[in-house]
């Protein structure tokens, strides 16, 4: 059941979406040559103790998951997709990493994504999350009352094989309320007029992931949460939790400043 959200509640969830906000800003900053997985795991944790925001990854525990979550961040790096675990590895010149960051706050949830570049960023890189982005703002510009969730399926969808990336089979967006994970699912790739009406209060997270090498397969690592491209080429992923409303789409995990790919020094790739 598709649980609708009243004004009070939208504007509830919107104080944890800024929370994410924040996290992830800080996240972004702090992701440099040198720095561990963990260590930004530390930073996002920070941010939620000062909010009294608690986290929705940390112990979370769905069936396919062989362990629950261990960390606040998903933290993936190059060619995982999605689901990365924090551990002590220190990101390299070049790397592209994606963070994937939850906060609960007053009994709700907000849900955001952002692929970066560490360091000297690869051109494809750059392009790979510049085009993620734009997939997540054709999603959002799609979240209109009236609309079927095919109609933001097709428009995240469109944009991504428009530049011939990959679309990992069966990874979507979804509802977000008290639960990190509500109804409806939202694919990224679909027919347009198709899937359920979006409807005035309404939230949901749009999540378009991207694969670079344009394959759609993907694999888990052994520890069973770790999604790596089948391809072995690299992935992004953007994500905004979003309140559908009559005055249009509402990005309650919206940051202040626009963060993208390439904010340093961007090289050509190797022939
Ligand atoms: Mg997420
Ligand atoms: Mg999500």
């Amino acid at each position: 059941m598709i649980k609708l959200k009243t004004g009070a509640s939208i504007d509830a969830m919107q104080e944890a979406g800024q929370v994410v906000a924040r996290a992830l800003a800080a996240v972004q900053k702090a992701a440099d040559v040198g720095v561990s997985l963990l260590e930004l795991d530390e930073v996002a944790h920070d941010v939620l103790r000062a909010a009294g925001a608690s986290s929705p990854f940390l112990g979370y525990r769905p069936s396919f998951a062989p362990t629950p979550f261990p960390a606040v961040i998903c933290a993936s790096v190059n060619d995982v997709i999605v689901h990365g675990i924090p551990d002590g590895y220190r990101l390299r010149d070049g790397d592209l990493l994606s963070v994937d960051f939850g906060a609960r706050l007053g009994g709700w949830v907000g849900d955001s994504a952002i692929s970066l570049t560490v360091g000297t960023a690869r051109a494809s890189d750059v392009r790979l999350i510049e085009t993620a982005e734009r997939a997540l703002a054709a999603g959002i510009g799609a979240a209109l009352v009236g609309n079927r969730v095919g109609d933001i399926s097709h428009a995240v969808g469109t944009v991504c094989r428009a530049a011939g990336y990959g679309i990992p089979d069966g990874l979507t967006g979804h509802g977000v309320g008290r639960q990190m994970h509500e109804e409806p699912s939202v694919p990224n790739e679909g027919q347009p007029g198709r899937g359920p009406l979006l409807r005035h209060g309404m939230v949901i997270a749009i999540e378009p992931m991207l694969v670079a090498g344009g394959t759609d397969g993907f694999r888990d690592d052994p520890d069973g949460w770790t999604l790596r491209t089948n391809d072995g080429s690299r992935a992004a992923h953007t994500e905004h939790t979003v309140a559908i409303t009559n005055a249009g789409p509402r990005v309650l995990t919206a940051r202040r400043e626009h963060t993208t790919a390439g904010q340093g020094q961007v090289r050509a790739d190797r022939p």
